[in-house]
């Protein structure tokens, strides 16, 4: 356990500032819209909003700021959700053209309490985005929808251009670290739907440093390429707080960097970003992407102009 350990230097970032993040901040206030960014309190979010190399990029986090779950991980306020702002897909698609970005990543706490698990809202939103400007890229990380195929069918016919769903970490460690309503196989049956039922590319995010062993973290990978994910991403887990889930252990970058080889070389994953400070939206998989889906480049193509930018 590392409680109380110091942090490593490769973990630290540098505090957001500049006019860019002053004014996408604002523009979030004035349409009441969450990010994840500012809800999961970031450590890229100063590089990711100044847009150093493009317009930036910002994770847009609908269905309000309360989870109907909680997560041992995560920083989001668990109960007390509040009802469905109708304005919300309208006011994310005139934010996102405002903003001037040209990939959006649409995320969404957990709605068990709704019928549809917010499905349909998330569906809208991609819809007045893509309604807003055809050529805008849209990722989307969706919840398991309680692994309801209908809810999942929504948001596959919306048709964003990457549905990422997160495993977050292996199966032995599903609990304590995710929420009981969260499971593996739930997880792996979210993205096997998706890849079974269109091209859209699929993604997903493993968390490290919560006590996985190698040879779980090496299961996973094949058991995630078995139902077709495209797009992997480690990151280290950050404890948001003390009444958190302990970091179990700071993953030395060289790690990450066996981790990105072993996933792209041995199970042919299209690209895998991985290090200490990446995130399931950070900008590495958005370059790939881009470079795969707009510029009509062959997947070795996309990782070369993805790394080449220094997407991880
Ligand atoms: S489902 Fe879990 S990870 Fe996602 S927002 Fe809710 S508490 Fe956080």
């Amino acid at each position: 356990m590392s409680r109380g350990r110091r942090k490593p230097d490769w973990l630290k970032s540098r505090p957001p500032s500049g006019s860019r993040f002053t004014e996408i901040k604002s523009t979030l206030r004035d349409r009441d819209l969450h990010t994840v960014c500012e809800e999961a309190n970031c450590p890229n979010m100063g590089e990711c909003w100044s847009g150093e190399d493009g317009p930036g990029t910002a994770t847009f986090m609908l269905m309000g700021d309360r989870c109907s779950r909680g997560c041992n991980f995560c920083d989001v306020e668990t109960g007390g959700m509040e009802a469905l702002d109708p304005e919300e897909p309208a006011n994310v698609a005139d934010a996102v053209a405002e903003i001037g970005l040209d990939y959006v990543v649409l995320t969404s706490v957990d709605r068990d309490d709704l019928a549809d698990g917010g499905s349909a809202h998330f569906a809208e939103t991609i819809r007045a985005i893509k309604r807003r400007d055809p050529e805008i890229l849209v990722e989307t990380l969706i919840p398991d929808f309680q692994g309801d195929p209908e809810a999942i069918d929504r948001i596959i016919d919306a048709e964003p251009d990457v549905i990422a769903h997160n495993v977050e970490t292996v199966e032995r460690l599903q609990w304590p670290v995710r929420d009981r309503r969260a499971n593996y196989e739930q997880s792996l049956s979210v993205l096997d739907r998706v890849d079974k039922k269109s091209d859209i590319h699929t993604k997903t995010s493993l968390m490290l440093g919560v006590g996985e062993y190698d040879h779980e973290v090496y299961r996973t990978l094949g058991d995630l390429r078995e139902v077709g994910v495209d797009v992997v991403t480690f990151g280290q887990y950050l404890q948001p707080s003390r009444s958190h889930l302990d970091v179990f252990e700071y993953v030395h970058p060289d790690v990450f960097e066996t981790w990105r080889r072993v996933a792209e070389t041995e199970f042919d994953f299209l690209y895998c970003a991985s290090g200490a400070m990446v995130r399931s939206s950070y900008k590495a998989g958005e370059l790939f992407v881009e470079a795969l889906v707009r510029e009509g480049r062959s997947p070795e193509d996309a990782r070369r102009r993805a790394r080449a930018a220094g997407g991880d």
